[in-house]
């Protein structure tokens, strides 16, 4: 596995994958900590291409508060470790002055509801706007054949579907079922800042969620009704949502009735640590998440 800094290097050595036989690139964006999230979206590279490029890097632009990027997790020698086990060709970890040299003036701004609801509404148009320019960058840098996102951010893989379809880039973005820990927790690099009192409550979103599948199950289908059932078990955990929300997966519109596929969306801060999770409702059983 080579690491490379810069996207000079970065190409140079993706030209000689190329003139080696990689016909199909994979690139698996990631800020890393990696976990085993990360490592199914790694799978899913390798499974579809002859090579796989990882890149790591804590882009400032998409936090808006400085003591998240402040406190987000970093540790690059593991990572690095890690995605040499799992067959990385090519790890492209750029410091803050390569992806965003002195002078830099150009945002990928995706607009409308795609970026107003949810997240967009909690953490404000900048998160959005600094994940759309830096995917666009990678996607323009790496030229891959298809790149993997994680359904666990489903907002986050709205708006990077829109801006590649709206700019044009060819590469296939493909969606990843979201990795959870034994205990249902949906594996993030923010769980490692949960005390253990933390993170036994937080095992409240995920049950929040089940109860909702369960309630689906025995054929509720009003979302005021599954709402209240979500709301129950976050509360008595000490969890007020930021926001729990049912929506059509692809547009986020709010809907009353799960009907249709619904996606349910929660954020809640747990101590310090924001943690977002989801789930698609009003599918047929046994169909995998991420049709
Ligand atoms: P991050 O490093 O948190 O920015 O995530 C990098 C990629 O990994 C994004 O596409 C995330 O959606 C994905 N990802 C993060 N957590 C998980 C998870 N638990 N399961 C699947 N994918 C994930």
């Amino acid at each position: 596995m080579r690491i490379v800094r810069t996207v000079r290097e970065l190409r140079a050595e993706l030209r000689s994958l190329r003139s080696a036989g990689a016909e199909r690139i994979g690139l698996v964006p990631t800020m890393g900590a990696l976990h085993e999230g990360h490592l199914s979206l790694l799978r899913a590279a390798r499974a579809d291409n002859d090579a796989v490029v990882l890149s790591i890097f804590v882009n400032p632009t998409q936090f808006t508060e400085a003591s998240d990027l402040d406190a987000y997790p970093r540790d690059e020698a593991a990572d690095a470790a890690l995605a040499e086990t799992a067959g990385v060709d090519l790890l492209f970890a750029p410091e803050v002055s390569e992806m965003y040299p002195a002078g830099f003036a150009t945002t990928v701004s995706v607009r409308g509801p795609l970026t107003e609801a949810l997240e967009g509404a909690g953490r404000g148009p900048a998160h959005f706007d600094g994940v759309a320019t830096v995917v666009s960058k990678l996607l323009i840098a790496v030229e891959a054949d298809s790149a993997y996102f994680g359904q666990k951010d489903a907002q986050q893989l709205l708006v990077v579907r829109r801006m590649k379809a709206d700019l044009g880039i060819p590469t296939r973005i493909v969606a990843c079922p979201t990795a959870r820990d034994a205990d249902g927790l949906a594996l993030s690099s923010r769980n490692a800042r949960l005390s253990a009192e933390e993170r036994s409550r937080a095992l409240a979103i995920p049950r929040a969620l089940a109860a909702v599948r369960a309630a689906e199950l025995r054929g509720e289908r009003q979302v005021a009704e599954l709402r209240a059932v979500a709301l129950e078990v976050l509360q008595a955990s000490e969890l007020e949502p930021e926001y729990l929300a049912f929506v059509e997966p692809d547009t986020l519109e709010e809907v009353a009735a799960v009907e249709r596929p619904v996606l349910c969306a929660v954020a809640a801060r747990v101590g310090a640590v924001r943690l977002i999770d989801n789930m698609l409702l009003g599918r047929e059983p046994g169909r995998p998440e991420e049709d």
